[in-house]
């Protein structure tokens, strides 16, 4: 079985190498394991710090890398799936302290499985990936605190990125006037074509201004953290909500309570990695409605297993449009 395996040198440093060997196991104690042949994974931002040891989201070597995965039940301990059923798995530890999803398979407790909807194929289920369940949390969590299309502006962050084009695109499915905030005008008519009506220059969010600006915002999916944050909550009207999912421009939130005691703003975070099970397949059975496959098919690369630990210095220079697609049998 092939698969990405991230080890430590004995310097301390860190490699990744994709090898030829035993299918990489599950974790001792799992519960109801389910064999999955893996078709599809992705390589997320997240990964690709894993993969590079930028930041310390592995916490055991060897490892197999890969927050996502989808393929198909080779055997499984538990009732609810059984062999040929179309599965996949985002998050829950996968692929930062339980072996993940660049490998042509993979071991999994059923409580982790999540049945892929039927609109979608394997592969367009992994062109969504984490950033496209994480898009759509934050895209129903404005629509829980009364952020509706007729509301106002909702402006994304980080628009060209994976979370920032699976966001627009279903919030304009939804009928909201969406606001792409870019630092790479050049993705201009590709923001469009995902339904964003007006575009931002990521410098105009980036600079510090005052503690409330004038009011814009109805509402806000926030990839990039930082004072990016800080300025989009500064500018987001009365009873506005800013979901924060990201940090691709820093881990500081530079704001002040001002927003929030004088606006009534509402600071919404999104996490996808411990989401529970129906809040899951709620989201996946969203997404599986409100994105046109054809717009899928214009966000997504497809990248050999081979290609991925190459790929890694591109996606955190934030020179990836959309998403990465891992075919794991290439
Ligand atoms: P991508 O790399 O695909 O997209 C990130 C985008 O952010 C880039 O395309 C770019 O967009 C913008 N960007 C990159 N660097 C900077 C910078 N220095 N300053 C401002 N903007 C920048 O990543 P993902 O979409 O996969 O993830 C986005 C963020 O969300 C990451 O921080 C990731 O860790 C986080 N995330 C969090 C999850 C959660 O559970 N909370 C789940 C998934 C992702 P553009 O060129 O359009 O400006």
């Amino acid at each position: 079985m092939r698969a990405i395996w991230v080890n430590k040198n004995e310097d301390g440093s860190q490699r990744s190498d994709v090898l030829d060997g035993d299918a990489p196991g599950g974790r001792d104690g799992d519960v109801d394991p389910v064999e999955i042949d893996v078709e599809y994974s992705t390589l997320n931002y997240k990964d690709a710090l894993a993969i590079t040891g930028t930041a310390k989201v592995l916490r055991s070597f060897p490892m197999v890398p890969g927050i996502d995965l989808a393929g198909t039940v080779r055997s499984s301990a538990s009732d609810a799936f059984s062999p040929g059923d179309r599965v996949l798995v985002t998050g829950y530890g996968l692929g930062e302290a339980r072996n993940g999803g660049l490998a042509e398979s993979a071991v999994v407790p059923a409580a982790l499985v999540v049945a892929i909807p039927e609109a979608l194929t394997t592969r367009q289920a992994m062109s969504l990936g984490t950033a496209g369940f994480t898009a759509m949390l934050c895209v129903e969590a404005l629509a829980h605190h009364g952020v509706g299309p007729a509301t106002g502006e909702v402006v994304v962050t980080g628009a060209a990125g994976g979370v920032g084009s699976i966001a627009v695109a279903a919030l304009a499915k939804r009928g909201y006037h969406v606001v792409a905030s870019t630092g790479r005008p050049e993705h201009e008519p590709y923001l469009r074509s995902l339904g964003a009506t007006q575009l931002i220059e990521r410098s105009q969010l980036a600079t510090p201004g005052r503690a409330l600006e004038k009011e814009r915002w109805a509402g806000a999916v926030d990839t990039v953290g930082g004072q990016t944050l800080a300025s989009v909550c500064a500018s987001t009207k009365y009873y506005g909500v800013v979901t924060a999912c990201g940090n691709a421009g820093g881990m500081d939130f530079p704001s002040s309570v001002a927003p929030f005691i004088l606006r009534n703003v509402t600071l919404q975070g999104v996490e996808s990695v411990q989401t529970p099970m129906a809040a899951r397949i709620a989201a996946w059975d969203a997404l599986a409605r409100d994105i046109d496959p054809e717009l899928l098919g214009s966000m997504t690369e497809e990248i050999a297993l081979g290609e991925a630990v190459a790929a890694c210095d591109r996606l955190l220079a934030g020179q990836v449009r959309g998403r990465l697609v891992v075919d794991t049998h290439r």
